[in-house]
């Protein structure tokens, strides 16, 4: 392959993982684009159930990823509203369509195979009609302009995602319909990257991880594995709020805290806290496995993480130890996407910040690729940057096993070109099947 970097003197994986994957997809090299079911046709900072219910197209976006010689499509099939994407006796499935089943099926007769992402922790759907499964502040604070008080309900404003009501539709109906929206609205498109959600803000919540929430996801993913012929599900939010140091602090919480590291340990901002937040969401990684490898030995388990310094970042705040974590589910998953914080297309200075945050994550990749003991297949952004930009991402973060490209709505004419020159001149369309 052209232009990659080489990570292989970097990671050493054992070559039985890596066959294990291959026979799992049955192909040498992943191509893999995203799909956010519920985010709507252009971004991703929308929230939109009409759009999914009533004019998404399976079978129109599978040819298209046919016609570009993609072999995986990562579905989320839950995301962080906490919707579920298909035919649930378990969740809540706001649509009367199973999307995950349609996919599914045009699956069948094309080389494109179904990998669900399920996002895990933030809920906040669950948020709200489980309130006590919300993880709790431990300390009085404000954050990003989120005012929280000591013993609280960690359920905030989203800051991503908006919502629009349906035509004819009446707040007061939509709400009893998705009842986390609320009526505070953002009328104008914000200035920061992050904040180009127009319409009303829904709010959003980040569960604990030692409460009934956990059995909630098992018996999701449970369900799923068995009824769908998925061939990866992968664990996304695996891990606790990043904005927050101070979740979960719940009783439950404290209680497994004070048995497992003593009385006098102390709770928040030490060793031991930190410690038990990792072997927190360990072990759900590992109950996460036991049911996936259960109901189908040959569904590959996965996980997703964010790139960041290893104790300050991972470890502490989001409770993520990616050698534990690698060492139990089958592929991780860094989002690489340093091009979604800046881009050339929007002026010089936003075209730094984005070399910046490449050449950031490359660094961080090469200081942090031994902690992982299992094949590493990046997600990177076609959405919001240019055809260049996504190819550069695209080799650079190509560690042996392919890439995946989020996401299918907001890549341009151009860069779907670019994808179906890149599987036939850089990857080779052999490797694909
Ligand atoms: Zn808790």
């Amino acid at each position: 392959m052209n232009n990659n970097f080489d990570w292989s003197k970097y990671l050493k994986i054992e070559s039985d993982k890596v066959k294990a994957l291959t026979l799992a997809f049955d192909a040498k090299i992943i191509f893999a684009m995203g799909l956010m079911l519920v985010r709507g046709k252009r971004g991703f900072r929308k929230l939109d159930y009409e759009y999914a219910e009533k004019e998404l197209n399976a079978k129109e976006i599978m040819d298209k990823l046919e016609e570009c010689h993609f072999n995986v499509l990562g579905l989320v099939i839950k995301d962080t509203d906490g919707a579920c994407m298909w035919d649930t006796e378990f969740g809540w499935n706001p649509i009367d369509r199973d999307i995950l089943g349609e996919f599914c099926d045009a699956g069948k007769d094309r080389n494109i195979k179904i990998m669900a992402s399920f996002t895990s922790m933030n809920d906040a759907y669950q948020g709200v009609i489980h309130p006590e499964r919300v993880s709790i502040h431990g300390t009085t604070g404000k954050k990003s302009g989120i005012h929280y008080k000591k013993g609280d309900i960690s359920t905030h404003d989203e800051g991503e995602m908006r919502i629009d009501l349906p035509k004819g539709m009446l707040f007061n109906d939509y709400k009893k319909k998705i009842p986390f929206l609320t009526e505070k609205i953002d009328e104008k498109k914000g200035k920061s990257r992050g904040a180009r959600g127009k319409g009303y803000i829904p709010t959003t919540s980040f569960m604990c991880p030692n409460s009934k929430h956990v059995d909630y996801l098992l018996d999701l993913t449970k369900e799923v594995v068995k009824n769908y012929p998925v061939s990866g599900f992968f664990a996304d939010y695996i891990r606790y709020d990043g904005a927050f140091t101070d979740l979960c602090c719940c009783d439950r919480c404290r209680e497994i805290f004070s048995k497992n590291f003593g009385k006098k340990a102390r709770i928040l901002k030490s060793d031991e806290w930190y410690d038990f937040k990792s072997n927190t969401i360990t072990k759900y990684a590992q109950k996460l496995q036991s049911v996936i490898k259960k109901t189908n030995q040959k569904c590959t388990s996965g996980w997703f993480c964010l790139p960041g310094p290893k104790n300050m970042f991972s470890l502490k705040r989001l409770g993520q130890d990616w050698t534990k974590l690698s060492s139990i589910l089958d592929v991780a998953s860094p989002m690489e996407y340093p091009y979604l914080m800046g881009t050339r297309d929007d002026g010089w200075y936003w075209r730094k910040v984005g070399d910046l945050f490449y050449w950031y994550f490359m660094r961080n990749m090469k200081r942090r690729i031994h902690e992982f003991q299992s094949p590493v297949l990046a997600v990177t952004n076609s959405v919001e940057c240019n055809s260049e930009e996504m190819l550069k991402q695209m080799r650079g973060f190509n560690f042996g096993m392919g890439i995946a490209v989020f996401k299918y709505y907001g890549t341009t004419d151009a860069q779907w070109i670019a994808l179906k020159e890149y599987a036939e001149n850089e990857i080779g369309l052999e490797n694909l099947k």
